[in-house]
């Protein structure tokens, strides 16, 4: 790999999303770019990534939407490329897309024509991109990054992780950026899964069974406040499964729970259950029920309760509590996530506190860079991952 001898402005270890763009913005600014890759196919979580559709960004994209230990470290990025930004380079090279939920934007045809576009900025912008290739060692030598693979050694003024977050292993996920970083004095925040369904324990899963496939519109209430991200509340549909619980509301909660801890789910909002309360007169509960919620989870409500078959104008007022709590304050106690293989992203990752976020760089490494999920920033489900990936990688670019 080093026969031609080349001198690299940057070398870019990880052609996803953050690598692909940061690498092809640089190239538009005349630097010499170089990205290694060790998988065999590159670009894979962004052709998985929205049910293979791309959720690349969300126009509400903003720090509320992030989780990091410092929760502001997003803001510069963010602000510097907005999801407008990335909108209008989509517009501009003629990518069909749309809105589907909340500010969501998702590729109309596939993800593939994203991959595609990151392909040719790159190719326009003269980088190189290599893959497979094995990152074995990068050494800071008289101001040259010397990067050993197993093809040889490159030397580039600027290194720059993108390597990524942990999940879905067999895509080509590692850890090796944050390895790295924490071996040459930054801090690393404990990698977990996140945005990832959870099981239930076997007693409550039990319970469950007979809702596995239904999937309802709910209130999922997570988190600690004694814990550093707080609580949460995510207005989602949540999706009972064989296992467990997944679905929006799930992944979304899933960010903010640990093991031991409960989550809430009202299935109803509170004026639901004041009209449910002023209509139901003389009706059977099973019957009220179904006026509000799926016949399933109204069946297993009146069942859960013990309030089957009974008449809703004779309930004890105990019996009205047990309901109302029921329907809105249900509690959850998942046992676990169902780990790296389902989770979407890392939350976790290498510690802000020693990187200027208006760049990306290290601030004791010289002339290095983190950007994308390699960082300790953790967006919520819907477009915010792809977003910082795209902002992180800007902001790096326009400083080398
Ligand atoms: C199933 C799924 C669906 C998702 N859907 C969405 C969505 O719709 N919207 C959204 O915003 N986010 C989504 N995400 C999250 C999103 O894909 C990531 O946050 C985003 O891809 C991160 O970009 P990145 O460039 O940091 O990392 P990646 O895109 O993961 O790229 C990292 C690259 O680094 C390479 N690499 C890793 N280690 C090494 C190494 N040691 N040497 C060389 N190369 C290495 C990998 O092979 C990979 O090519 C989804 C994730 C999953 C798993």
């Amino acid at each position: 790999m080093n026969n031609s001898n080349t001198m690299w402005d940057a070398v870019v270890i990880g052609a996803g999303a953050a690598g692909l763009f940061c690498a092809g913005q640089a190239g538009a600014r005349q630097k010499k770019v170089l990205v290694l890759d060790h998988a065999k196919k590159i670009g894979e979580k962004i052709r998985i990534s929205g049910g293979g559709f791309c959720n690349f960004t969300n126009r509400y994209s903003s720090a509320q939407h992030f989780l990091s230990r410092n929760p502001h470290f997003v803001k510069s990025a963010l602000a510097r490329y907005r999801p407008s930004d990335f909108e209008g380079w989509l517009k501009d090279n003629n990518i069909a897309y749309h809105e589907k939920h909340r500010g969501q934007l998702f590729c109309d045809r596939s993800a593939q024509d994203l991959i595609n576009l990151l392909l040719q900025l790159c190719q326009r912008s003269s980088v190189t991109i290599r893959y497979p290739v094995t990152v074995h060692d990068c050494q800071l030598i008289d101001n040259l990054w010397h990067i050993y693979t197993n093809q040889g050694v490159v030397t580039s003024h600027s290194l720059i992780w993108a390597t990524g977050g942990l999940p879905v292993p067999k895509i080509g996920a590692s850890d090796k950026a944050l390895q790295f970083a924490q071996h040459l004095g930054h801090l690393v925040v404990s990698p977990r899964p996140a945005l990832v369904p959870l099981s239930l324990t076997e007693k409550e899963e039990s319970s469950f069974t007979q809702l596995s496939g239904l999937s309802v519109p709910v209130l999922i209430s997570s988190g600690s406040k004694k814990e550093h991200y707080g609580q949460a509340h995510f207005d989602e549909d949540l999706l009972f499964t064989h296992r467990g619980l997944s679905g929006p509301a799930t992944l979304q909660a899933s960010s903010y729970w640990r093991e031991g801890e409960s989550i809430r789910v009202a299935f109803l909002t509170p004026n639901q259950w004041q009209e449910m309360d002023n209509s139901a007169g003389g009706k059977l509960v099973d019957n009220v029920l179904t006026h509000f919620l799926p016949q399933r989870l109204a069946k297993h409500i009146a069942q859960q309760t013990g309030l089957e078959q009974r008449r809703f104008a004779e309930l004890n007022r105990l019996d009205k509590e047990r309901l109302k709590d029921t329907l809105l304050n249900s509690v959850f106690h998942p046992d676990t996530t169902l780990g790296w293989n389902k989770a979407e992203v890392m939350l976790g990752g290498v510690d802000t506190d020693l990187m200027d976020s208006r760049t990306m760089a290290s601030t004791v490494i010289p002339q290095c860079y983190f950007i994308g999920e390699c960082v300790d920033v953790t967006g919520h489900l819907g477009g915010h991952n792809f977003q910082w990936a795209w902002s992180s990688a800007y902001v790096c670019a326009q400083s080398l």
